[in-house]
């Protein structure tokens, strides 16, 4: 099997975390959420283990419905 030159990742949307494919970890260990392997609107791979939002389309990885509020991570005047 020919080896795709390009790293690919596997992203959490609800933690954003990131593992490399070659793990072979399909959910996040951390929340049990389904591992993420394209952008959801484009089909973009995802290639840095930093990516937050889509490099082809900019459309936000992370989960963005709401169903458990929103994350007190989010508030501002954290210290
Ligand atoms: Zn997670
Ligand atoms: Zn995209």
């Amino acid at each position: 099997m020919p080896e795709d030159p390009r790293v690919a990742y596997r992203l959490c949307p609800r933690c954003l975390r990131a593992v490399p494919v070659q793990s072979g970890e399909r959910y996040c260990v951390n929340d049990g959420t389904r591992l993420l392997e394209h952008c959801p609107a484009c089909g973009a791979g995802i290639t840095s283990p930093y990516s937050r939002y889509c490099a082809g389309c900019g459309q936000a990885l992370a989960a963005q419905d709401g169903k458990e509020g929103p994350s007190p991570r989010l508030q501002r005047g954290e210290t």
